[in-house]
């Protein structure tokens, strides 16, 4: 028996059966369930369906949850098992099962759109977890169009070859004159096209939109934060508690470096990043060492600018304006 959830497209498998069968293996009593935003709908049904058929006792967080790094660690400490949806796993941890969902989205139309706007002949494929299934379907069709396909092999962070994150484009760090990205939004096809200096045709499988990823806008936003931060004389350098997202080692380096500039820097640990818990602290700017999308995705909302940690070594005029990236782990 499968539990699927409808988007306006497509819908996603959230393997059920499987699910059923960990929690009757382990002899789980009490079972915690975590699911993105774009997938908590379908949280209730799940935990419906998991008490009817075994009678544990389920529990479903209510806080956010961003990636496969952002286990909910209190819930773990009072289930047996916890099952987190929707992400690839990142490291393995104790008690959490990733359980992947994918889409049934149909990726051929998206790609006989693409595939017209391609100027290149070899061809690298890039997508998320969601359509990481469809990849071989996609490099067969692209190929007897003549072109040559490239899946890229990621590095541990990544869990599937040509899979990549918000914060990992090591996937797409092959040699082919330009890129198909499978999947929704820009962030991830944008971080590539940075990472990369190539082209990244998106081809989105559940809207069938398809257009070619246009870097200007957001580096034109990066660039006035920047520009705001130049005459920072005191900075605030975040460090996640998220273990996925944990880096104490580049936080460190960061504040000497402002040290030795004769800048003042202060670490600041903390778990959910949020423009309202900042405020309080009287820093000229921020550097983010945690999950590298809340610099950009959240760029608006933050009054002080908060830099990635490219961005930092560019105010510190250790990098130049142009080799400006996104942050990857
Ligand atoms: S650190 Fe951010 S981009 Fe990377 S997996 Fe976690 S939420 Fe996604």
């Amino acid at each position: 028996m499968s539990l699927r959830a409808m988007s306006s497209y497509a819908s996603f498998e959230f393997e059920l059966d499987r699910v059923i069968a960990i929690i009757e293996e382990r002899g789980a009593k009490k079972i915690g369930l975590q699911f993105p935003e774009g997938l908590r709908r379908s949280a209730l049904q799940m935990a419906k369906k998991i008490e009817e058929r075994t009678g544990a006792i389920v529990l479903i967080s209510g806080n956010p949850c961003h990636g496969a790094c952002d286990v909910d660690e209190s819930l773990r400490t009072h289930v047996d098992v916890l099952f987190h949806f929707g992400h690839a796993e990142i490291e393995p941890m104790n008690k959490v099962v990733f359980i992947e969902v994918r889409s049934d989205a149909d990726v051929i139309p998206a790609l006989k759109q693409a595939i017209k706007l391609l100027k290149g002949r070899r061809i690298g494929l890039i997508t998320t977890v969601q359509h990481v299934h469809k990849l071989g379907e996609a490099r067969d069709f692209l190929t007897k169009h003549g072109k040559t396909c490239i899946i890229g092999k990621g590095d541990s962070r990544v869990k599937h070859d040509g899979q990549i994150l918000g914060c990992n484009f090591s996937a797409a760090r092959v040699d082919v004159d330009e890129f198909i990205y499978l999947g929704s939004g820009n962030f991830h096809p944008l971080g590539v096209t940075l990472a990369t200096s190539k082209r990244v045709i998106i081809a989105d499988p559940i809207s069938n939109e398809v257009r070619e990823v246009e870097p200007e806008p957001i580096l034109r936003q990066r660039h006035t934060i920047i520009a705001k931060a130049l005459d920072a004389k005191t900075f605030g350098i975040i460090v996640s508690t998220k273990s996925a997202q944990t880096r104490m080692e580049l936080a460190e380096r960061l504040q000497e470096k402002a040290l030795r500039k004769g800048l003042e820097a202060h670490l600041i640990s903390m778990d959910e990043i949020t423009p309202e818990r900042l405020l309080s602290f009287k820093a000229d700017a921020f550097v983010n060492t945690a999950c590298p999308r809340i610099a950009i995705d959240d760029a608006a909302l933050f009054k002080t600018p908060m830099l990635t940690p490219i961005e930092f070594e560019i105010v510190l005029g250790e990098r130049s304006w142009d080799d400006i990236k996104f942050d990857e782990m």
